[in-house]
């Protein structure tokens, strides 16, 4: 039998478990772990380089708790924007969460966020629905309104008997209350991230379900605009699509991230760090970090 090298098992075992994660959510946005858990977990996870990325918003890292010695933290954010008609995600990472494109960037998604909320209120106030407005914005705890805050107060009221029917009559698909968000232009979202002295990345490149030709046109616009990475390693990938992306991100010239996209414990392979290596060959963003965690 063949001697193992300990060394040898010890590096591979990485290549299953990374520890380097560069996409996450706390209770900022949608996740369900406050930043104090989510560092607490990632510790935990035996990640050491953790970016928190939170849709559209930095309020992670105002008032941010401690964090733990052995964590290196990367100020990041998620902006959602659009291409052609495509809703797309763009990682802002190791941006400066202080900075003024920064704030301008946040304020202007979040009125993005209120005008969409206050049409569709007013759509549903024409289909009978008083104070949908009103109604909803009491289910959003003072946080951003959204449609699932108009669907409780369809259930709340007996319009519907169930969230999914509140979907399936007046908010989802080409229903009333069916507003498309007025999100910032991609390239936009990518000068922000800049300005902040930040590299902006391609969210989860196989979310949007192009096809390998659209995919390569939106990232040459991408590229055009200032964006500079993609994830390459996503949540929920097989090996075979993550080769492919690395050839990819190869053959655009661009720096390769990985993340899980964290946003709850128990989401399966979605788990913190829970994230394969980089495939050979890949730039890793993170090379470009103005402090390097390797
Ligand atoms: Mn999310
Ligand atoms: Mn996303
Ligand atoms: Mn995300």
């Amino acid at each position: 039998m063949a001697r193992v090298n300990p060394a040898e098992i010890a590096r591979d075992t990485t290549r299953f478990m990374a520890n380097i994660d560069l996409h996450s959510h706390t209770t900022c946005s949608d996740g369900e772990l406050s930043p104090a858990e989510l560092m607490a977990r990632a510790v935990e996870k035996g990640v050491t380089t953790l970016a928190i990325t939170d849709h559209d918003t930095v309020d992670a890292f105002h008032d941010l708790p401690e964090v733990p010695s052995i964590l290196r933290l990367v100020p990041g954010i998620e902006f959602s924007t659009t291409w052609n008609t495509t809703g797309i995600h763009v990682l802002g990472l190791d941006i400066d969460p202080a900075s003024r494109a920064i704030t301008e960037g946040v304020a202007f998604q979040s009125g993005a966020r209120e005008r969409r909320a206050g049409e569709i209120g007013r759509r549903l106030e024409k289909q009978g629905i008083e104070n949908a407005f009103e109604g909803a914005s009491r289910y959003a705890l003072g946080g951003q309104v959204g449609r699932p805050h108009f669907a409780r107060h369809l259930v709340e009221t007996g319009r519907v008997d169930s969230m999914e029917a509140a979907f399936k009559r007046y908010l989802g698909d080409g229903k009333a209350g069916d507003v498309r968000e007025s999100w910032a232009s991609l390239a936009q979202v990518v000068t922000w991230i800049r300005d902040a002295g930040g590299i902006a990345v391609l969210a989860h490149p196989l979310a949007y379900k192009l096809t390998r030709t659209k995919l390569k046109r939106l990232l040459n616009d991408f590229i055009d605009a200032g964006g500079e990475g993609m994830e390459v390693v996503s949540g929920q990938q097989n090996e075979q699509q993550t080769r492919s992306l690395g050839q990819l991100c190869r053959e655009m010239g661009l720096l390769g991230s990985c993340g899980s996209d964290f946003h709850a414990p128990g989401q399966g392979w979605k788990e913190l760090g829970a994230v394969a290596p980089l495939p050979e060959r890949v730039v890793p963003v993170w090379e470009r970090f103005r402090q390097s965690p390797g």
